[in-house]
């Protein structure tokens, strides 16, 4: 069953159809069950549904495992309160040159940059994944992000979401988690 999805709709069409669905924990089928809306928590707002769950029954004479699988908006990081646009965004104002308090203000809003760093640091922890996959060989060997004033590893993060916009386009965490089904951060 897929696990990303293009709007709430979508989900809910698919948790209208799980007799077929396989779960990914136990592989049965028959016993999933649609388990409620996933809701964010937002700021001066009301809680926005990014997903639904689906759980595994082994109650009322199914025998299921019991455990559960979330099916998110593709535009949803599971683990961060902004949605992947904020993260892009914050990488993109990087590469155009901001410093990252700036860019992590124009990207949320929010003027502490904290959560900058841990966005960046888990990042960096991605970005094997990100050279793993296939893509057109770079047109140059320079990196054009290096420069003096910011680290090797920023710089590297830069030019290895180049190759991920060139490949993925502008709307790069919804098209990565929308065609590879798998969490961008
Ligand atoms: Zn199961």
């Amino acid at each position: 069953m897929q696990r990303y999805y293009p709007n709430l709709q979508a989900i809910h069409q698919q948790t209208m159809q799980l007799e077929y669905a396989q779960c990914k924990h136990c592989q049965q089928t028959q016993h999933l069950v649609s388990h409620g809306f996933i809701r964010k928590k937002r700021l001066g707002a009301e809680p926005q549904a990014v997903g639904k769950r689906v759980y595994c029954s082994n109650r009322h004479h199914r025998t299921g495992c019991g455990r559960t699988m979330q099916l998110y908006l593709d535009s949803t990081i599971r683990y961060l309160h902004h949605a992947g646009c904020c993260v892009v965004a914050l990488v993109l104002l990087l590469m155009a040159g901001m410093t990252v308090q700036h860019a992590y203000h124009q990207a949320t809003g929010v003027s502490m940059p904290r959560n900058a760093y841990r966005w960046l640091h888990r990042l960096h922890m991605q970005a094997s994944v990100y050279r793993s996959l296939p893509h057109r060989p770079p047109l140059q060997d320079a990196n054009p992000f290096m420069t003096t004033h910011r680290s090797a590893r920023l710089g590297s993060l830069m030019s290895t979401f180049q190759t991920l916009l060139q490949r993925f386009g502008q709307h790069l965490c919804t098209a990565y988690q929308s065609q590879l089904q798998r969490s961008f951060l």
